[in-house]
């Protein structure tokens, strides 16, 4: 085959992650090449122990997985090649009562999503696993359509169908280096010569990092050992035998050729290659590493006795990527145009494999995410994660904690602290338990004096709940301080600013200086890619604030839909002020103290921006609340953020102030039905179906991104709807992901859930689906009921907020 000098697609990477790729690239009918170093499958793909599960804490992800069951299920008869594709199912075993409510949650998410999952006594897991000592085993669950396959195997089918449609694949064939012009890609280069190309994905699994690196492109990925045992043949091990997941015993196992594949997660995982993958290695493990793998050896023995006597052939040890958050990395890097990376696949990049292959393939050719990818969105990362020592430390965290509970708020412990506030030390000393995001240390909430800020985690009523109850009525009581230093703060300047936003913005953002819109940014779909406000401040300036974690998705989603010709420029200024929020009835009266500004509503009425001289600060003032209240967030040059701190803090004495954190503010918008993007709203739900269409500008004759889609959409019965929902149980805890039921029918499930304290009920939010049409009508004449951890609990529906949903409070 000739070698070309063009192509339209180039994957770098012949691991199951790029053959998965150029397979739905051809698929779509694009002309691609994949060009791998060495040979295909030689990187983590041929090590790999092969179990394909489903289940994630994700809709969109869970979905994903399932693409992989559908595309491999058929794979072999599509290529003539055998796979090894078994669909044996997964067994998840629980063994104390936590993990058992974990594992019920589980399958409420999996029926949320619509995957079968079972729940099972320890004698049910004993028929299908029938090697297992159950003693300690409380109880668990099986999903009937997991399954196993040989990740060769399967990664050459790949191969053989993206090559039989038309795409090129050339091994031993290491690219040198890519080609960067007017911030896109337009070439790679190999010792054969050089590719000019508009699109390329880099699939180079550990070698990702370093490879970006050379063009700019952050991939935070670390190499990490991975080990797992292969036994010889033993006695009553059937072909097939369920793959098996013992979380409590950090173990997992499937049949291979009689015998069985066991492996774990160490609670203290060794990095890898932490100066360098060296430069000739290509089908090759690391050395077995038997005292490290002795304490899950006794775990497993503990669990399967038989192993005690089995033969072992081997214990595999492969080196393989890991990320910070334990997701993998899809999409097109904000850094650079044209460049798409997946990579980072945390063992569990076959099971991944064939959908992650799709939805990247689509990105590609779509130009933006084909559905909802946050939670492994390349755009998830910043500024913490452009340093490999704190990704790495974080990595080996995640590692570590694969198998253990997933508790509800759960928050790192590693590479702490990082960014910290102007306020911290100040927060630190009056009781603040900090949780961290995107690097910044933010306080959760606060302890009083004799209560030990520290969260002790559990799936019953936490230890902060009475804290979080204290600040939350304080603020709607007095008024409460919230540090939210942590924003993401954007200007937006430049002759076309106001053309550029009035673009992006579905709502109006062309009033007059002084203005604040609370706005969405919507896609070519109509779906929420953004959720913020724009404060204008000038003609031609516009200030812009969204959530701590989509610092780099809104800067990217902003700069790459300015439309060309324009002049407008995107400044990120997060480091420049610090955020207080200052929320509650009293808000105006102390704030009326440090100040000489009048702050009458008719001088500063709800939804403006105005400079306050405070404490002698120069301060940016918001009139908005995200906590349903009288309030103003004050942006602060960060310099003056501990003197205005003081200030309030002092004047606050007389009008019962308090300190509040980030857990108190989740209740408090719950209440208040305000919507949090990645939970409630996101790329797959458009303003019209989220309830949100009040902030869209569709009655004014203004062109912006997305406004067909809603046009469309909003001639058309709706297909979804969010609703609220309250429990008159006050002990459910709902988390999030429980199963909406109404009239007895599965209709959708929680995107958020909590506690309102006000109103001493627990809340939560969902979509309800009906494919002939949801309206207002539709939701509240159903008989609703919520299934937490597999118990069906009634409900009540709620269209609006749960308090003062006219806003007397806000507008006061
Ligand atoms: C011990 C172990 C057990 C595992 N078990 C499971 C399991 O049971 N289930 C599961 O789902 N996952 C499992 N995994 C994970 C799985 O192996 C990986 O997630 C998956 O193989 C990653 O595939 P990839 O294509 O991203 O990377 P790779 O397979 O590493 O492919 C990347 C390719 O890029 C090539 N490359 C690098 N640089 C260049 C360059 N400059 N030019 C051209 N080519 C380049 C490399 O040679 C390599 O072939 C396991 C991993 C390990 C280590």
């Amino acid at each position: 085959m000739a070698f070309p000098t063009q192509s339209r697609a180039v994957i770098i990477g012949g691991g199951i992650i790029g053959c998965s790729t150029a397979y739905h690239l051809a698929k779509l009918g694009w002309e691609v090449t994949l060009l791998e170093r060495a040979k295909l499958t030689s990187g983590s793909t041929f090590h790999a122990a092969g179990l394909v599960g489903q289940l994630r804490s994700s809709a969109s992800i869970t979905q994903l997985l399932g693409e992989s069951v559908r595309l491999y299920r058929n794979l072999e008869a599509e290529t003539g090649l055998a796979t090894g594709w078994k669909m044996n199912g997964g067994l998840r075993l629980a063994c104390t009562a936590e993990r058992w409510t974990e594992v019920k949650r589980q399958a409420t998410t999996a029926r949320s999503f619509g995957l079968e999952m079972h729940l099972l006594s320890p004698q049910e897991a004993l028929n299908l696993w029938p090697l297992m000592d159950v003693s300690d085993v409380i109880g668990a669950a099986f999903l009937p359509t997991d399954g196993q396959a040989n990740p060769s195997d399967i990664t050459l089918s790949l191969a053989k169908w993206a090559r039989m449609h038309g795409a090129k694949i050339f091994e031993d064939m290491p690219v040198t280096g890519i080609e960067t012009a007017d911030g896109r890609v337009c070439a790679v280069n190999t010792s054969q010569g050089r590719i000019a190309t508009e699109a390329v994905i880099v699939c180079a699994g550990q070698w990702t990092r370093a490879l970006c690196a050379t063009i700019g492109v952050n991939v935070p990925l670390v190499s990490v050992e991975h080990q797992y045992m292969v036994t010889e043949a033993i006695d009553g091990v059937p072909k097939n035998l369920p793959t098996l997941r013992d979380p409590d015993r950090l173990t997992y196992y499937k049949e291979e050729v009689g015998g069985l594949v066991m492996g774990g997660y160490e609670p203290n995982p060794i990095p890898w290659a932490e100066s360098g993958i060296p430069e000739n290695f290509t089908y090759q493990l690391l050395n077995s590493n038997w005292a490290h793998f002795e304490p899950m050896m006794h775990l497993a023995i503990g669990r399967v006795p038989a192993l005690q006597h089995a033969g072992v052939k081997t214990l595999i040890n492969g080196p393989e990527s890991f990320t910070p958050d334990g997701n993998f990395i899809l999409g097109e890097a904000p850094e650079l145009r044209g460049l798409y990376v997946g990579a980072g696949f945390n063992a569990f990049g076959i099971a991944s494999g064939g959908g992650a292959g799709k939805v990247l393939a689509e990105w590609v050719v779509g130009g933006e995410a084909p559905m909802d990818l946050w939670p492994v969105d390349i755009r998830r990362f910043g500024p913490p994660h452009r340093d490999t020592g704190w990704v790495r430390t974080r990595t080996l965290e995640a590692y570590a904690k694969h198998y253990a509970m997933a508790w509800p708020s759960e928050e790192y412990k590693s590479a702490r602290p990082l960014r910290r506030s102007p306020l911290y030390a100040r927060l630190a000393e009056a009781g603040a338990c900090f949780g961290e995001k995107m690097g910044w240390e933010r306080p959760n909430w606060f302890g009083l004096p004799g209560e030990t800020p520290v969260d002790i985690y559990t799936y019953e009523k936490p230890n902060w709940f009475n804290a979080v109850a204290r600040e939350h009525h304080n603020t709607r009581k007095n008024v409460s301080l919230f540090d939210q230093s942590s924003f993401a703060k954007f200007l937006v300047v430049g002759r076309d600013a106001e053309a550029a936003l009035s673009w992006i913005c579905a709502n109006d953002i062309t009033r007059k200086p002084g203005s604040l819109i609370y706005t969405q940014m919507l896609n070519a779909r109509g779906g929420i890619e953004a959720d913020l406000t724009v404060a204008r401040l000038a003609e031609q300036k516009f200030y812009i604030t969204t959530g701590t974690g989509f610092v780099t998705h809104d800067a990217d989603w902003i700069t790459r839909n300015i439309p060309a010709g324009l002049d407008a420029q995107l400044v990120d200024v997060t480091s420049a002020y610090a955020t207080l929020a200052l929320m509650g009835p009293n808000a105006r009266a102390l704030l009326q103290k440090i100040t000489p500004d009048d702050l009458s509503s008719a001088a500063f009425p709800f939804g403006t921006v105005r400079h306050l001289s405070l404490a002698g600060a120069a301060v940016m003032a918001l009139r908005i609340t995200y906590v349903g209240e009288l309030g103003w967030e004050l942006h602060i040059p960060t310099e003056f953020a501990l003197t205005v701190f003081d200030a309030i803090t002092e004047a606050g004495r007389a009008f019962g102030l308090a300190n509040a954190g980030y857990r108190a503010i989740e209740t408090l918008r719950l209440e208040k039905a305000y919507r949090a993007w990645g939970a409630d709203i996101g790329p797959d739900h458009t303003p019209l179906e989220a309830g949100l269409g009040a902030f869209v500008k569709l009655k004014k004759n203004i062109p912006f991104l997305g406004r067909e889609a809603l046009e469309t959409q909003r001639g058309k019965p709706l297909k979804k709807m969010l609703c609220g929902f309250t429990v008159p149980e006050s002990k459910t805890i709902l988390l999030g992901r429980e199963t909406i039921y109404r009239n007895n029918i599965r209709v959708g499930w929680l995107a958020s859930g909590g506690f309102g304290h006000s109103i001493g009920k627990p809340i939560g939010y969902g979509y309800v689906r009906n494919p002939y049409g949801v309206d207002e009508a539709f939701l509240t004449s159903g008989t609703y009921e919520l299934e937490v951890a597999t118990q069906r609990i009634p409900c009540i529906p709620h269209l609006g907020p749960l308090i003062d949903p006219k806003m007397a409070a806000i507008k006061a």
